[in-house]
């Protein structure tokens, strides 16, 4: 037993001692990444329920030369624990801009452009003055940039949270509330808290057209969003049957794979029929 235990105390210092050694090569070649510019964006469509493309959703990609693609959910925590989620998305909010000017020059109606926005970014002090640079810059008017926040953030409730988010809304920048329904948040902060929209979370359109609770709570959620006077949106809308479940709500916005998938800028150049030269 004593033998053992050795082992297992030893398989355990391996195991620590590998993913210590993981994240600091994870942050070397994050490092490497931000300065050659390893970074693309894709946009997922954002859907009207009239059926017309009302915007986009920014989501990082990173293209490592050797280890080939590597997920947002693999690195953004750790660039939030390093820091390194500044430059990034100080990279990410500069780029959305100015692609999303280029989408709607060759656009007949607005089309939004939505950014989602981490803890450590949203908290510094110069965030707000970055974001005015940037809309200033690219020419975006500010009625078409979403920035995606999620409950984590918004419910430390804090009053210069409250604070930093009417100076956003004073610019004219819209704010949604992501993920929504994953958090310990108490309903009753919607009301306080000056944001546009809720993206109501993938996790309850999964059996949403199978499992009636499911379809309680999402009902519930949007039938509340609508009388608070915010849009809502429903993520991670995956299958007809999910969709012909949900149309028959009051929701203003639909995302997910059964509509489109996230592309790069000249694929959903091509999805929405623009030119691709522009
Ligand atoms: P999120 O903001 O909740 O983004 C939605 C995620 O769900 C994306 O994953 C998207 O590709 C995926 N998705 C969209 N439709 C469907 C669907 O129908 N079914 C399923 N199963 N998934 C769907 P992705 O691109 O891997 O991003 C993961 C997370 O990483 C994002 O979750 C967001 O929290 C974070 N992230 C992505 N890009 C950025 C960024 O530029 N900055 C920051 N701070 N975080 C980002
Ligand atoms: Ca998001
Ligand atoms: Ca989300
Ligand atoms: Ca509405």
């Amino acid at each position: 037993a004593k033998r053992r235990g050795r082992n297992t105390f030893q398989w355990y210092t391996d195991e620590l001692n590998r993913k210590v050694t993981e994240r600091v090569n994870l942050r070397h070649a994050l490092q490497q990444a931000i300065e050659q510019k390893q970074f693309e964006l894709h946009y997922q469509p954002q859907i009207h329920h009239s059926g017309r493309v009302a915007g986009v959703e920014a989501l990082i990609r990173w293209h490592h030369p050797e280890r080939g693609n590597i997920p947002p959910g693999q690195f953004i925590s750790l660039a939030e624990d390093t820091g390194q989620i500044i430059p990034i998305s100080e990279w990410v909010l500069e780029t959305a801009c100015r692609d999303a000017v280029a989408l709607n020059a060759t656009s007949t109606v607005p089309m939004t452009m939505a950014i989602n926005v981490s803890p450590m970014q949203f908290q510094r002090p110069g965030f707000l003055d970055s974001l005015k640079q940037v809309l200033a810059r690219s020419g975006l008017p500010p009625a078409l940039l979403e920035l995606e926040l999620t409950e984590g953030v918004l419910m430390d409730s804090a009053e210069h949270t409250i604070q930093a988010l009417i100076a956003i809304r004073q610019l004219g920048v819209h704010i949604a509330l992501d993920d929504f329904g994953t958090g310990f948040s108490s309903l009753s902060y919607l009301k306080r808290l000056p944001i546009n929209k809720l993206k109501v979370d993938r996790s309850f359109v999964n059996d949403v057209a199978v499992d009636s609770r499911d379809a309680a709570i999402v009902e519930g959620v949007v039938t509340m969003a609508d009388k608070l006077g915010l849009e809502v949106l429903i993520e991670g809308v995956e299958t007809a049957e999910q969709f012909h479940f949900l149309r028959t709500l009051q929701c203003d916005h639909f995302q997910g794979y059964y509509f489109a998938r996230p592309m790069a800028l000249s694929a959903l150049k091509t999805y929405l029929n623009m030119p691709l030269e522009a």
